[in-house]
C-alpha cells in the first residue's frame, strides 16, 4: 500500500502545482484581446495576428508540458495500481443485490450529491434519470413493493427537491459564513428559529454558538488588536443582550463565562482557559450545526452512500476471500439477507445493538425479538415459545421460573 500512497501523493501534489489551466487562460485572453483590437480596427489585423503568432506558440508549448507531466504522473500511479491489485480478482456481478433497485440507486445518489452542495449536477442528474426511466421503472409487472415504495419517494423527491435544495443552500450559506467569515450571526439566528425542536432533541446547539461569539468578542470579534478592556466590553453587552434565554438550563456555563471576565488580565492562568483558547471551537460547532442541521431534515449528519461505500470497501476483502474458500470447497453462501462472516467495522459504523440469541446462536429480528424474562436473562422469542411450550419453564441461565406472559420484549 505504501508505494500506492506516495505515487498518489506526487499525483495530488502535481496536479496542484500545475499551471495548465492557467496557461490555457492566458492564451485564451491573448486571443481574446487580439479579436478586440481587430474588431476595433480591422486594418490592423495582419500585424496583429503575426504578432499574436509567438506568444500563441509559446503558450501552447507550455501547456503540453505541463500535460505531459500530469500524463506521466497519472501512468505511473495506474502503474503502482496494477503491481498492487495484479492478482486479486475483482468482485464477480453474480450477487449483484443493487441492480434490482435502481430507483434507490439513483435516490441515494441525487440525495448525496445535493448534500455535498453539488447543486447543478444533482438537478442534472435528476433530470437525466427523469428523462431515461431504467427496465424496472417501466416494466410494470416486475415491480416488488420496494420499487414502488422508492419510486414514490423519488417522484416526491422531484417534487420537494426544490424545498431539500433550498434547506442544503441555506447550510452551505451558513457553513461558509461560519467557517470561511468567522461569522456566528447566520448560525445562532438559524439556531434560534429553530430553538424548540433543537431543545427538544436535547441540543445545547444554540447556546454552543453563543457561547464561542462570546469568546470571538471578547477576542475582539473583527478586530483583534484592539485592547483587551473593549473586547471584554463587546462580550459583556453581548452577554446582557442575548444570554437571558440560557438561564434555565445553562446557569452554570453562563457563570463560568461572567466569571472568567474577572481574571481577564490573566485567562491563561484561570480556570476557564480551555473555553477562551480552544483551536477546534470553530470545527466543533461547525460540525453540530451539520449534524444538527441534517436532523432536522430526517436526515444523517453523514451521506447514507459515503458510508454504504466506506463499509463495502471495507468488507471486500473479507467477502472476496470467502468466496474464494466456497469455491474450493463448493459450499454456498445460503442464508438469506445475512452475511456469512463478521465484518469488523470501526465505531463510527457501528449505529444500533444486535442481539444473538443464546439459545439458538440466531440474530434477533423484528419476527424473532430478543424477550426478557423477570429473572432479566433475554433470549428470542422463539427459543421462549420453544422452552416454554406455553406453561411455566426454568430459565436456562439461572434456576428461576417463569411463564412466557411475563417476558418483555426488549428494543435494540
Ligand atoms: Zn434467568
Amino acid at each position: 500500500m505504501e508505494p500506492l500512497q506516495k505515487e498518489y501523493q506526487r499525483l495530488w501534489k502535481r496536479t496542484q502545482s500545475s499551471k495548465t489551466i492557467s496557461d490555457v487562460q492566458a492564451t485564451i485572453n491573448l486571443l481574446q484581446e487580439a479579436r478586440d483590437t481587430i474588431a476595433n480596427n480591422p486594418n490592423s489585423a495582419s500585424i496583429t495576428l503575426a504578432k499574436l503568432q509567438n506568444p500563441v506558440k509559446a503558450s501552447f508549448d507550455a501547456t503540453n508540458d505541463s500535460l505531459k507531466e500530469a500524463h506521466s504522473g497519472l501512468n505511473k500511479y495506474t502503474k503502482a495500481l496494477d503491481r498492487l491489485f495484479k492478482d486479486k480478482p475483482l468482485p464477480s456481478t453474480e450477487y449483484d443485490a443493487l441492480s434490482s433497485h435502481p430507483t434507490l440507486v439513483n435516490r441515494a445518489i441525487a440525495m448525496h450529491l445535493l448534500r455535498e452542495g453539488q447543486f447543478s449536477v444533482a438537478a442534472t442528474f435528476l433530470s437525466e434519470v427523469a428523462k431515461n426511466p431504467t427496465p424496472t421503472q417501466t416494466a410494470n409487472e416486475d415491480r416488488s413493493p420496494e420499487d414502488d415504495a422508492a419510486a414514490s419517494v423519488l417522484d416526491m423527491d422531484q417534487l420537494q427537491s426544490r424545498e431539500i435544495q433550498r434547506q442544503f443552500k441555506l447550510m452551505y450559506h451558513i457553513l461558509h459564513e461560519l467557517k470561511q467569515e468567522c461569522n456566528l450571526l447566520p448560525a445562532i439566528e438559524w439556531a434560534a428559529t429553530n430553538r424548540e425542536r433543537l431543545e427538544a432533541r436535547g441540543s445545547n446547539l444554540e447556546f454552543e454558538l453563543c457561547r464561542l461569539q462570546f469568546v470571538w468578542l471578547f477576542h475582539g470579534g473583527n478586530n483583534p488588536s484592539v485592547p483587551m478592556v473593549v473586547g471584554r466590553q463587546m462580550a459583556l453587552d453581548y452577554a446582557k443582550r442575548e444570554f437571558t434565554v440560557f438561564q434555565k438550563r445553562h446557569l452554570k456555563e453562563l457563570q463560568q463565562l461572567l466569571g472568567a471576565m474577572a481574571f481577564a488580565p490573566n485567562l491563561e492562568d484561570s480556570p476557564y482557559s480551555a473555553i477562551f483558547n480552544n483551536p477546534s471551537a470553530w470545527s466543533e460547532v461547525a460540525n453540530s450545526f451539520t449534524r444538527e442541521f441534517c436532523s432536522l431534515l430526517g436526515l444523517s449528519a453523514d451521506s447514507p452512500l459515503y458510508i454504504a461505500a466506506t463499509a463495502g470497501t471495507i468488507a471486500l476483502p473479507t467477502l472476496l476471500k470467502l468466496k474464494s474458500i466456497m469455491k474450493a470447497k463448493r459450499t454456498e453462501w445460503t442464508s438469506e439477507n445475512e452475511l456469512p462472516v463478521e465484518i469488523p467495522l470501526p465505531p463510527s459504523y457501528q449505529f444500533h445493538s444486535i442481539f444473538v440469541c443464546p439459545v439458538s446462536k440466531e440474530q434477533s429480528t423484528d419476527e424473532n425479538p430478543p424477550m426478557m424474562m423477570p429473572c432479566r436473562h433475554v433470549i428470542c422469542q422463539e427459543s421462549l415459545m420453544r422452552l416454554s411450550k406455553g406453561g411455566k419453564f426454568k430459565c436456562p441461565y439461572c434456576p428461576n421460573e417463569s411463564h412466557p406472559r411475563d417476558a418483555q420484549k426488549v428494543f435494540l
